[in-house]
This record gives structure tokens, C-alpha cells and sequence, in this order.
């Protein structure tokens, strides 16, 4: 069987300074039950997660995940979440990871129903092998995500930002995806305007400038694009946020779906259009990712 651990903590508040957080850890089995029938995370998907990339037991950018966990915590009304003792315990988790890389999820849950307190838990497993993904260049289809560029602020209450344990869209489009022969899917609003992939965030290129789209749009801001952001600046390239219509997806001159596990996996085809990808570039922006990250 493929290594697998899990632990589950019990939150403590953000105003408990000085508490002994390895005392709130309780490791678990993780192939045996471990939660209540009553959990709200099963039963409505009402809870957040995030999953953090493990490269030989060092856990990739757990400052921006945790950030965005507190993030995703305020947007769902969930109680703030002790950071220190969120990374206190990816530390425990990551120094259990065998070498090569693994995958560390974070889920805080609204807990049980009528339950005084939120249940959270952190998992490990062994990454899947992303190796032909992040050379060959994705098939990419886009799906209309069903609203249109003024909803994030006109409804906040679809929780657009927020990395919520309600994924079972994303998961539809990607067989939804698969179904019109294409790898992975790239959402856009009714208005034509390029959002995000169901797993990840979208990077574009034309010439020397690379391009994302506003995290204020009604998708999460990636952890994995936030890094290759400051990386490629730090390299002289010129990176921004930029709205962009769907018609200019056939104009890049090479696009990337970039995320914190897969990573940086080319695009070859945007719906018809086909895309050149970029091997050497593709290459250094996976060597860069593979390196230690805080
Ligand atoms: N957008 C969505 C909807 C995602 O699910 C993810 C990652 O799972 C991302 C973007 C990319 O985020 P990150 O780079 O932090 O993994």
C-alpha cells in the first residue's frame, strides 16, 4: 500500500499564545475511521482546505497556503485559524514524508452539526507521478463557470475566493473536460473573461511578458503562480495581473495551468487553437519549483 499519515488537531483559538501545540496533534490511523457522522464537511462540503507540495520533506510556500487558509476562513465565517499551530503542524507532518514528493493537505472543517467546535485535520500521501504532465503539454478545454465577471462582488456569498471543500464542480469539469477529448479544462465567465483551471491558475505568455488574470475575479490566488511571479521578476521578465478575454488565449505564445503539486504542466491547445510549448521554459520553471520554497 502507498504511505499515507494523518493527523488531527484540535484548534486552538489565535489569542492562546504559549500552547504546547504538539499536545493538540493526535496522529491517527489513516486507513481507519476517523470522523463523526455528524461532520458538516462530509455532509454540505462547508469547510476549506489547501494542499501544500512536498519535495524531499521540505513543504513548498506554507507561509502563502496558511495565508490563504486564514483567507479562505474569514470569506466562510469560520473561526480564524492558529497559524502557528497550523505550521507547528505541517512541520510534524512534512518530517514524516519519505524523499521524492508528497502532497500535505490542510482541512479545517465547520465541524459537527450542532458541535461546539471546528474539526481539522492534516494528511500526507505520496504525490502522483507528474513527471510526463509537466513536459508533454495539456489539451485544454474552456467551460463556462456559470456566472458572469461581476459576480465575485455582486455575491460574495458564492464564496468565489474562497478554497472551499465544495469541489465537486471542478471535479465535473474535468470529466467534462476528458469527455470532449481534451486533458484539463479552463474556466471562463459568461462575459468571456479567463478565470482559472479547476485545479489550478492559469499563467500566459506573449513575448517577454507573462500574464495572469486578477485574483479579485472570483478565483483563488495560487500559491504556485505568486512564486513563479516573483521568480521570473527576479529574473527580469516583466509578470502582471491582467484581465483577459477568452479570444486572446489563442494569441499567447505559450500558456501554463500551474499548481502546487502538478506544478508547471505546458499548454499545447486551447480549445482548437494549438499552442507551442515551450520545453526549455517549461523545464527551468519546474527546476525552479522543485528547489526548497518558503
Ligand atoms: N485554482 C484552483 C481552483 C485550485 O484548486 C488550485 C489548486 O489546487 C489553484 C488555483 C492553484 O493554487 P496553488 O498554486 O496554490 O496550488
Amino acid at each position: 500500500m502507498t504511505w499515507r499519515y494523518a493527523l488531527i488537531i484540535d484548534p486552538v483559538a489565535t489569542d492562546v499564545r504559549g500552547t504546547d501545540h504538539a499536545a493538540t496533534f493526535r496522529v491517527v490511523d489513516p486507513s481507519a475511521p476517523a470522523l463523526s457522522i455528524g461532520e458538516l464537511s462530509t455532509q454540505r462540503g462547508d469547510g476549506i482546505f489547501e494542499s501544500i507540495g512536498v519535495v524531499d520533506g521540505h513543504a513548498q510556500e506554507v507561509g502563502p497556503h496558511l495565508e490563504r487558509l486564514a483567507h479562505s476562513a474569514a470569506l466562510c465565517d469560520l473561526p480564524a485559524p492558529n497559524l502557528d499551530q497550523w505550521r507547528d503542524a505541517v512541520a510534524v507532518v512534512a518530517s514524516q514524508c519519505p524523499p521524492g514528493e508528497c502532497v500535505i493537505k490542510l482541512i479545517l472543517s465547520r465541524g459537527i452539526e450542532h458541535g461546539p467546535t471546528p474539526t481539522a485535520w492534516v494528511t500526507a500521501a505520496v504525490a502522483p507521478d507528474n513527471t510526463a504532465v509537466r513536459e508533454r503539454g495539456l489539451r485544454v478545454v474552456t467551460l463556462d463557470r456559470g456566472f458572469d465577471s461581476g459576480a465575485p462582488v455582486r455575491a460574495p456569498w458564492l464564496l468565489l475566493g474562497a478554497k472551499t471543500l465544495s469541489y465537486a464542480v471542478n471535479m465535473a469539469a474535468i470529466r467534462e473536460a476528458r469527455r470532449r477529448g481534451a486533458d484539463d479544462a479552463l474556466f471562463v465567465t459568461t462575459d468571456g473573461v479567463v478565470l482559472e483551471g479547476p485545479t489550478s491558475s492559469v499563467i500566459l505568455r506573449f513575448g517577454d511578458r507573462y500574464i495572469t488574470p486578477e485574483p479579485g475575479a472570483g478565483i483563488l490566488h495560487g500559491t504556485t503562480q505568486m512564486s513563479l511571479f516573483a521568480h521570473l521578476r527576479d529574473l527580469g521578465h516583466d509578470a502582471a495581473y491582467e484581465t483577459v478575454h477568452t479570444d486572446r488565449l489563442g494569441e499567447a505564445d505559450a500558456a501554463w495551468l500551474v499548481s502546487s503539486v502538478r506544478l508547471a504542466a505546458p499548454v499545447a491547445a486551447f480549445d482548437d487553437v494549438s499552442l507551442a510549448v515551450d520545453a526549455d521554459v517549461t523545464a527551468s520553471l519546474n527546476a525552479y519549483l522543485l528547489r526548497p520554497r518558503d
